[in-house]
């Protein structure tokens, strides 16, 4: 079996190294470095530069430990290249896996000519035709910029002047020095996870968001956390509020508010979305169908409207996230090598890698009103918990949601390491355990995790250490 993948991010990598492993003869066509948006503009680097400003946070914060740092500062120039070098490190882990694996990487930009062939117009300028049985198409995003927010940086793909007034995600990776202020249009996950990143780094931040709260699709008390937290730290949280105008200025960026307000800083963030990228694949000439907001349409088995065609990740309309882009890329290349199988997408773990960390998993409280499911809630604070006690990071809560058959059906959590916390509940989710099941699981002492456990035993009324007034 030959098989053909375009674009070589989570989706198509983790795909081409499975069909490889099921004895596929696979060629990955890719046009930047592989690992995608995920590995070079989006999961790693700005978890690699969190890393950082955690590790400057925690250094201002160590007398409350007893350890004295009277010369704590931080030089963003060097956090750039600490998180160039870790993707430089994965980058090549990748290439290797490739190599190890017999997948053959050709570097260029792929495009469809039939059912069956890509041609590849090589960086080095060549052409190439590959023919094979079967293709896969997993192609990306790329940010939402509508005209009115004057973004121009990229052209034809590329970053033309990372230095702009308005920008995205991709150019705020690569600055080197701090604004003194920034706009931050959308508080979604990115725009919550770098607004605080520029803060700790000096910028006086205001968050714009149109929906009535910051992670609009999460639990409304998670979102209080995160707030209460932001305004701790002197970041501008303005919700409800939609952008009418944008004017570009030599000196910075005005920004008229729907309420007639004007904001003004130094520059501006773009952060209210994503689109699915397939410009230039040529879909049109193979009959390859699209939704109305732009996804390739597939069924169950991620097959496309044209037969051995597949197609994953944030190209199709799953949640755009480098886990679910990997898992589809796994199923399709199961199926490209004649299985069935079916896309899980029943417990979606969500994580934010704020300070606090958000992590969500299933169906929200307020969902669950609104979808008139019958369901109870328990739950637990960290500030109870021994742990939490003795790292020092006291704020937040998990709040479990359970079925009236006591099925766990969502989780939130806001507060130390929840995004490594949810694994658990995202487990329970997709097995379809209940509350007391998992809460029979001996939790180990002290942990963080005991935070679920008693949140778990609190869905009963039963949790122990759960301090709850009862007159
Ligand atoms: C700032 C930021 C932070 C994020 N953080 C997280 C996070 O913490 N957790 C999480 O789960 N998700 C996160 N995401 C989302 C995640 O990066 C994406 O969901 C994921 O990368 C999608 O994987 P993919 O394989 O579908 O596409 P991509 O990773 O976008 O890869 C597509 C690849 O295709 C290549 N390509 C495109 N067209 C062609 C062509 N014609 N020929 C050859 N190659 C082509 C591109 O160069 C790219 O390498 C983040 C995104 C951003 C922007």
């Amino acid at each position: 079996m030959k098989i053909t993948i375009i674009g070589a991010g989570p989706g198509g990598y983790e795909a081409a190294i499975m069909a490889a492993k099921l004895g596929a003869e696979v060629t990955i066509v890719e046009k930047k470095e592989v690992g995608g948006t995920c590995l070079n503009i989006g999961c790693i680097p700005t978890k690699a530069l969190l890393a950082s400003s955690d590790v400057l946070t925690t250094s201002l914060e160590a007398d409350k430990f007893g350890v004295f740092n009277d010369h704590t500062t931080a030089d963003l120039k060097q956090m750039i290249e600490r998180k160039d070098k870790v993707i430089s490190g994965l980058v090549k882990g990748i290439e290797f896996l490739f190599e190890s694996n017999g997948v053959n990487l050709v570097r260029g930009t792929g495009k469809l000519i039939d059912s069956k062939t890509v041609e590849v117009q090589l960086n080095d300028g060549r052409v190439e035709t590959l023919v094979s049985d079967k293709i896969l198409l997993a192609t990306g995003s790329v940010p939402v910029c509508p005209e009115m927010f004057h973004y121009d940086a990229i052209k034809n793909d590329e970053i033309k002047d990372p230095g702009k007034r308005v920008i995205t995600s991709t150019e705020a990776l690569a600055l080197t020095t701090p604004p003194k202020s920034m706009i931050v249009v959308g508080g979604g996950v990115i725009g919550c996870e770098l607004g605080q990143f520029f803060s700790r780094m000096g910028a006086q931040i205001t968050i714009v968001e149109m929906a009535d709260q910051i992670l609009s699709s999460e639990d409304e008390d998670v979102a209080k956390q995160l707030l209460r937290q932001f305004k701790r730290e002197k970041i501008k949280v303005l919700t409800a509020s939609g952008v009418a105008d944008v004017k570009v200025q030599d000196s910075g960026v005005v920004v008229t508010l729907a309420n007639g307000k004007t904001l003004e800083a130094e520059m501006m963030l773009l952060s209210i979305g994503r689109t699915s990228y397939s410009k230039g694949l040529s879909l049109e000439t193979v009959g390859i169908k699209i939704d109305p907001q732009g996804h390739i349409e597939v069924d169950d088995n991620l097959e496309t409207s044209v037969k051995g065609i597949y197609a994953v990740g944030d190209l199709i309309n799953t949640p755009f996230l480098a886990h679910v882009a990997s898992k589809e890329g796994i199923i399709a290349a199961e199926n490209m090598m004649g299985k069935a199988k079916i896309g899980l997408h029943k417990a979606i773990p969500r994580c934010v890698y704020t300070d606090p960390q958000v992590a969500a998993v299933g169906i929200t409280e307020s969902e669950a009103q609104q979808r008139g499911i019958p369901y109870k809630t328990g739950s637990y604070d960290f500030r109870a918990l021994g742990k939490a006690q003795i790292i020092g990071k006291i704020q937040g809560q998990v709040k479990i949601i359970v079925d009236d058959k006591d099925v766990i059906i969502g989780a939130s959590i806001v507060g130390p390491e929840a995004t490594d916390l949810l694994a658990e509940v995202t487990m329970a989710v997709h097995l379809g355990l209940t509350a007391e099941m998992l809460g029979d699981v001996i939790h180990p002492h002290p942990t963080l995790s005991e935070a679920i456990m008693e949140a778990l035993h609190d869905v009963h009324g039963k949790s122990i250490n759960k301090v709850s007034l009862r007159i």
